[in-house]
């Protein structure tokens, strides 16, 4: 499956759109959120905050677990209730 050019996220079969240039270079979208960032807004991935590029560049991806803190703040919570 293609990877969307903008956001970074697999295309789905059957979903999102191909844009061809002239010069013959291909850019794949994952839906039209992306494709109007890209050229009707003119904004870059880096820049955007919900795209992985964004998310590697700025190393936002947990590899230990899914939110640590947030589990630590339930114990705390079911304990002073009980
Ligand atoms: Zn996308």
């Amino acid at each position: 499956m293609p990877k969307c050019d903008f956001c970074g996220n697999s295309v789905e079969k059957g979903t999102g759109m191909m844009f061809v240039y002239i010069s013959g270079k291909i850019v794949n979208f994952c839906s039209r959120k992306c494709e109007k960032n890209m050229f009707k807004l003119g904004r870059k991935p880096l820049e955007i905050r919900w795209t992985q590029a964004y998310r590697q560049e700025h190393k936002k991806d947990n590899k230990d677990g899914v939110k640590s803190s947030f589990k630590e703040n339930t114990i705390n919570t079911a304990g002073g209730k009980a």
